[in-house]
């Protein structure tokens, strides 16, 4: 028999509670002390690792200080700057094609809703989330590959799109919690429930989770 949404709900909490207690250092990984910083390392970290963009946001961060300075960029120096992150072509148009959006719309300030952010180029609705939730404080949640896979295993969501994988967990998760709830299934992906071989008989959450592939040993 499905779950009903109240036993998930209260099957939820209990899962948060316990990932709370296992990793009481769940944060965000990637540096940065403004939204606009945030924004620009979210669109690097595409098929990176935060480590790398972390060092490379070191640096682009002291060269880059406002929209208007990622702007004027020049084209084939921005994309030296951001090669190591893999994709510099593209994450160089949109880093660009935002910030010249943000100048002409928003003053050089990046925006505070969900649409205004989505609307502008290179910015997806994960992206969007990563900055409402950490840098303007509103409860978001942001499906990265680990929410993705992990929120699936443990049976808080089901379905091949990230977008219904968000929406579901917006139903099931207290609102409060969001933020947090996105770091906590982030850490424990990286770190126990791996996707290839994922460390089952260790886990914080074993007996939470209903997941038929999960292993002995
Ligand atoms: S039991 Fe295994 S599959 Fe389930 S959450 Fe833990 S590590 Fe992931």
């Amino acid at each position: 028999m499905a779950e009903s949404i109240e036993k998930k709900k209260a099957r939820a909490r209990t899962l948060i509670r316990a990932l709370e207690r296992a990793y009481p250092d769940a944060k965000i990984a990637l540096e940065f002390s403004t939204p606009l910083e945030l924004l620009v390392a979210t669109i690097l970290a595409a098929q990176c690792t935060d480590e790398r963009v972390n060092q490379v946001t070191r640096t682009l961060f002291k060269k880059y200080t406002s929209a208007g300075a990622y702007a004027k960029a020049e084209l084939a120096t921005f994309e030296r700057e951001v090669h190591s992150t893999g994709f510099y072509k593209a994450k160089t148009r949109a880093v660009i094609g935002m910030a010249k959006e943000l100048v002409a719309k928003h003053g050089g300030t990046v925006p505070r809703t969900l649409e205004e952010l989505t609307a502008l180029p290179g910015v997806g609705r994960k992206t969007a989330n990563v900055v409402l939730g950490n840098a303007y404080g509103q409860p978001a949640i942001a499906v990265d590959t680990h929410v993705f896979r992990v929120s699936q295993r443990l049976g808080v969501a089901k379905s091949d799109d990230p977008e219904k994988v968000h929406d579901q967990l917006c139903e099931v998760i207290p609102q409060p919690k969001w933020t947090q709830f996105s770091h906590l299934l982030t850490t424990h992906g990286r770190r126990q429930c791996m996707a290839r071989k994922p460390a089952c008989p260790t886990c914080p959450v074993r007996a939470l989770c209903p997941w038929p592939g999960k292993s002995l040993k």
